[in-house]
């Protein structure tokens, strides 16, 4: 299933040679395949190496459940997870305000999913455009929110400057087009816009706990694995300079069982809660070893 074509040995991010292999990553919730992790000797991006190429990579996106069926938690699992999506919708939803210093203004949601988050902007005030691959998510959203998200193809009908503030959760680490995504962004942001973008951490408590059987590896789909050093490179190579990191404290729950379970532990619930709590605590000294971090980027 794999193809070579992309089996880069450059750093995409700074184009260095110095690139060697740092581990294998299974992919546990699709294919069973195993990738290969670079990581760059200069520059110390990490990314995903044989990556299936644009037409392929769609098959590795079959499984929407990352939450097993078998799971006999699944009733507490989903009426945590109910509660923690409300939660970060209220949070998310306070960053753009805050950081964009406006009440209402016009937001893009790039990867926005089924539609809960510019739905909730929408609510309060704001012009929101969205955009999504997914045809199932697309018709979530308007058929529950009346939203009409569109395809990325259809992002040249935006006029340039036209947003005070893009979104991006959890959807960079799947863009294989990085810089040319940047540069888009770039174009659409007024002047000062922000661009707020929530990766994994590569560099957090539970990357380091559980290394190549780390959930938010996700391989292939992940193709780009940040830290808090090479996110704010890549925005500064585009024109933005980083003002802000904000820890995600949820996250690490959630992928402390998820690597639970791909260890095989017993008891991934309540291992994954105790080593979520140990990250969590670990991130309050120290925001870089948060599971995943909220970057808020302002164009230069
Ligand atoms: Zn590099």
């Amino acid at each position: 299933m794999s193809s070579d074509k992309n089996n880069i040995k450059v750093c995409p991010l700074c184009g260095s040679r110095l690139v060697t292999e740092e581990m294998k990553c299974k992919d546990y919730f699709v294919s069973g395949e195993t990738f290969p992790i670079y990581s760059c000797g200069e520059c110390g991006f990490r990314f995903t190496g044989n990556v299936p190429s644009e037409d392929k990579i769609g098959q590795y996106y079959q499984s929407n459940s990352y939450i097993s069926h078998s799971d006999t938690r699944k009733g507490i699992i989903n009426k945590i997870y109910h509660w923690v999506r409300s939660l970060m919708l209220k949070e998310k939803s306070s960053l753009v305000i805050h950081f964009t210093g406006l009440k209402k203004g016009n937001l893009l949601d790039y990867g926005t999913g089924t539609g809960y988050f510019p739905n909730r902007m929408k609510k309060k005030g704001w012009n929101v455009e969205a955009i999504e691959v997914s045809e199932e998510a697309r018709t979530f959203a308007f058929e529950h929110f009346g939203l009409k998200p569109k395809l990325p193809s259809e992002m040249d009908s935006f006029g340039e400057k036209s947003f005070d503030c893009v979104t991006l959760w959890h959807v960079l680490e799947h863009i294989q087009d990085l810089h040319g995504i940047m540069d888009k962004f770039n174009a659409l942001l007024r002047e000062q816009g922000m661009l707020i973008i929530a990766v994994p951490n590569r560099t957090s408590y539970d990357a380091g706990r559980y290394g190549n059987m780390w959930a938010a590896y996700d391989v292939p789909r992940h193709l780009w694995h940040f830290s808090p050093v090479t996110l704010a490179n890549l925005g500064n190579m585009h024109g933005f300079s980083l003002v802000e990191m904000i820890t995600m404290p949820f996250d690490g729950f959630y992928i402390s069982m998820m690597s639970e379970k791909n260890r095989g532990s017993r008891f991934p619930f309540l291992k994954g809660m105790f080593y979520g709590a140990a990250g969590w605590l670990s991130s309050l000294g120290k925001r870089e070893r948060s599971s995943s971090l909220i970057y808020i980027f302002k164009k230069k």
